[in-house]
């Protein structure tokens, strides 16, 4: 029995006219005699009535309430609703089909609710309704703790479950059907001329994830990685087939392709950038402000430390938390909302000169103000402010001719 794992992100399940793009390539892979798991996330985007953004608008808990269990619950009705209803479509199609919740589906996770970890897939179930069924449709992004609670799995994490159950089922492919023709040079609602990626190893993909390429979840592609199992990213209104993820670009005759030196450009925004000025002892002040971060679980990027101050970004969300934190521990610290993170990724730029100075001089032509920057042996990042945000992006990516040639050299 040869399986396949398909998954298709809201947009792709929002209409039913939708729909019928995801059946036919449900319809493409059972005449070719694969076993079907389907993972879906939630119906659409807010405002539509069970995105999961709208459901989460459903409740307003007080402030200090630990709501994260309920929430769990609410959130994980969305990805529910999805399988029944795209279950019941294909039956009207004559394809024998069934839904499954990710707790009926084998997923056993941590209690972390919101943020839960996947401790193993259990496919024993799946395998028995095969027996009945062609096609297996299981709501995505969630599981149940080992007390039987229904945990979520994290923002966007649909993507992760089809992996994992790609993995526990070995599955000849993982399918992640989308909005847009595969992984590009950068997102194309920035980047006009972005350009699809026909091939891209994990690694290369899973640096563009985890800098806010949203389009795949990083976690599924390290799922996907560890259990060898390739990855297509693909449209969910065409047949090209978009973005091959496997674990080396091979030439014909067995040799490695080198690694591109940019594979493309990522961003974050919702940044907020914090200063720290002292004049008293550095070193307790930044042993004070970084304790008190980690103690509250904010998490921290950009960090510059000078004998005077530090410098460093959290969410934009938790800005008032950390400035709340810093003025009980007596500081007076110096925000700047509206930041960005904007990242040139790519593994073969590791001993390349130059591609620092070409980052500069991009958006220094283009008239970006660099706030801070930071790089890696794959990737260079720089804060800009929000505003900024598209020409930056732009720049990097006409710098590295990305909308030309994007193969490795
Ligand atoms: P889904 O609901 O199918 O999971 P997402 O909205 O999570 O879809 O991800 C698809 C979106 O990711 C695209 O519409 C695109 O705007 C965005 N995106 C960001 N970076 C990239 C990139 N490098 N390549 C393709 N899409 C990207
Ligand atoms: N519906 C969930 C979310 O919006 C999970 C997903 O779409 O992957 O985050
Ligand atoms: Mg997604």
């Amino acid at each position: 029995m040869q399986v396949l794992v398909q998954k298709f992100g809201g947009t792709s399940v929002q209409t039913a006219e939708n729909r019928e793009h995801v059946i036919k390539h449900i319809k493409d892979a059972l005449v070719k005699d694969y076993k079907l798991v389907v993972v879906v996330s939630a119906l659409g985007r807010k405002p539509d009535p069970y995105a999961t953004d709208t459901l989460l608008g459903l409740v307003d808990y007080p402030a200090n309430k630990n709501s994260a269990r309920e929430l769990d619950l609410l959130m994980s009705c969305g990805e529910i609703i999805s399988a029944v209803v795209l279950s019941n479509e294909l039956q009207k199609n004559h394809i024998s089909s069934v839904a499954l919740t990710g707790a009926q589906a084998g997923f056993l996770t941590t209690e972390d609710f919101n943020k839960a970890k996947i401790k193993e897939v259990n496919p024993a179930r799946i395998l028995k309704e095969f027996e009945k069924n062609d096609v297996v449709v299981v709501a995505g992004f969630q599981g149940e703790s080992e007390t039987g609670e229904i945990t979520t799995i994290g923002r966007g994490g649909s993507d992760t479950s089809a992996a994992a159950l790609g993995v526990a089922l070995a599955a000849e492919r993982i399918e992640i059907f989308t909005d847009v023709n595969g992984i590009m040079t950068a997102d194309p609602r920035v980047v006009k001329n972005a350009r699809p990626l026909n091939v891209v190893t994990y690694n290369e993909i899973c640096n563009l994830a985890y800098q806010g390429a949203k389009v795949i979840h990083p976690r599924a592609v390290e799922i996907a990685m560890q259990g060898k199992i390739p990855m297509r990213i693909r449209s969910t209104y065409s047949d090209e087939l978009g973005t091959l993820v496997t674990s080396s670009r091979i030439l014909e005759m067995g040799m490695d392709i080198p690694d591109r030196m940019i594979t493309g450009i990522a961003h974050i925004s919702s940044i907020t950038q914090i200063k720290v000025q002292t004049k008293e002892s550095a070193y307790r002040m930044q042993s004070e402000v970084f304790k008190a971060m980690a103690e509250a679980g904010i998490s921290v990027d950009f960090i510059n430390i000078s004998p005077t101050g530090v410098v460093y970004t959290v969410p934009a969300a938790l800005t008032e938390k950390a400035i709340d934190i810093l003025e009980v521990l007596g500081f007076h610290p110096e925000i700047t909302e509206g930041c960005a993170k904007v990242s040139a990724v790519g593994a073969g730029m590791n001993g390349v000169p130059g591609v620092a100075s070409k980052i500069v001089q991009a958006l220094t032509n283009a008239g970006v103000q660099i706030l801070q920057s930071a790089d890696s042996h794959t990737t260079i990042w720089v804060l800009v402010r929000a505003n900024d945000l598209i020409t930056a992006v732009n720049a990097l990516h006409e710098v590295f001719g990305l909308s030309e040639i994007n193969e490795p050299v």
